[in-house]
């Protein structure tokens, strides 16, 4: 964990784009709470193949207008070259300094979306530098449980290495359950001599039934222990809810304490849940152990 020590930490928190006014105004009740903890920036999600392109816009912009630093999430299964680089030019017009570089998943029957100019996201970092130079810090996807595709693990690291060289400036992880998942991947992208910050994202637990299905398709591991315990609360919510708390916040703190460079939480524009934890962590002043 050398590595990660000597980086500046940031605390970030991850919505979607609401598809109504309704959802709208939930966030922005959301977005008032988080703000106050004053984190170094807001991300929205882009659906791949561009189905949230113009409310990923929408959202983006009007949270970066209200004084907190926002990233577009930005995939590129499926779009064009020229696509990308229209929203490129938007976001660099508006002020946006960050983006979240992604290939995406297409969602089944949506086929190849007619493109096939961005394969992967390391193709899609290379564009975005190409198009726009050093404007943008670059966040790309990292995997300490390796990505549900990937062949193999060296070549997921391989891979990994594609999106650093690219010109990657930081990364942020799927979630884990597992530190040890965490530590080890650090330990070999130290020994691949790649040098960015590799930020754990955490996903608070609230909803067991959710949680497992979303773990089954984006190869997150529920650890045994954490999994029987959840099935033995049933429909006990509170329960739920309490022991999740305590779960990812000693996850948290000890990959804090270890040197992990930040957090960011993945909050399904729900504010509870990652504040609690955030208020567990003593995270106030982003000062901590
Ligand atoms: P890549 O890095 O391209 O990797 C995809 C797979 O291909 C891996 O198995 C990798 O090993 C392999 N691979 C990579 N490069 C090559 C290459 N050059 N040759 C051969 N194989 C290769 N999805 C969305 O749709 N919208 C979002 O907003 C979104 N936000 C996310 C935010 C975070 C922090 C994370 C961790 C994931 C997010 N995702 C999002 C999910 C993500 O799009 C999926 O996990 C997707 O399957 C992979 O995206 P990637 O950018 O990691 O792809």
């Amino acid at each position: 964990m050398e590595t990660q020590k000597q980086f500046k930490r940031r605390f970030s928190f991850e919505f979607f784009p609401p598809k109504t006014q309704e959802g709208m105004d939930k966030l922005q009740a959301v977005r008032d709470q988080l703000a106050d903890r004053n984190p170094d920036f807001f991300s929205v999600t882009y659906g791949a193949g561009g189905s949230t392109r113009e409310r990923t816009i929408d959202t983006v912009l009007t949270l970066h207008k209200q004084g907190i630093s926002t990233a577009p999430h930005l995939s590129c299964v499926g779009a064009t070259k020229e696509s990308v680089a229209e929203l490129l030019d938007l976001y660099k017009e508006n002020g946006i300094q960050r983006i979240v570089a992604l290939r995406g998943d297409l969602p089944s029957g949506m086929g190849t979306g007619g493109s096939v100019e961005l394969r992967y996201a390391n193709e899609l970092v290379e564009f975005i530098r190409e198009h726009t130079g050093d404007h943008f810090s670059i966040e790309v996807a990292a995997y300490p449980e390796f990505h549900p595709q990937a062949k193999n693990a060296e070549d997921d690291l391989r891979n990994f290495q594609r999106k650093v060289e690219a010109g990657a400036t930081s990364a942020i992880t799927q979630y884990f359950y597992s530190p040890e998942a965490y530590f080890y991947f650090i330990e070999r992208c130290e020994k691949a001599g790649l040098n960015i910050p590799i930020v754990p994202g955490i996903m608070p637990i609230t909803n067991y039934s959710r949680l497992a299905r979303f773990s089954d398709m984006c190869g997150a591991e529920i650890p045994r222990w954490i999994r029987k315990q959840l099935e033995a609360y049933g429909d006990d919510m509170a329960s739920i809810v309490k022991f999740g708390d305590e779960v990812v916040t000693r996850l948290c703190e000890e990959l804090l304490k270890a040197g992990a460079p930040g957090l960011h939480f993945y909050t399904l524009n729900q504010a509870g849940p990652s504040l609690r934890v955030w208020d567990n962590l003593g995270l106030g002043d982003k000062i901590s152990f």
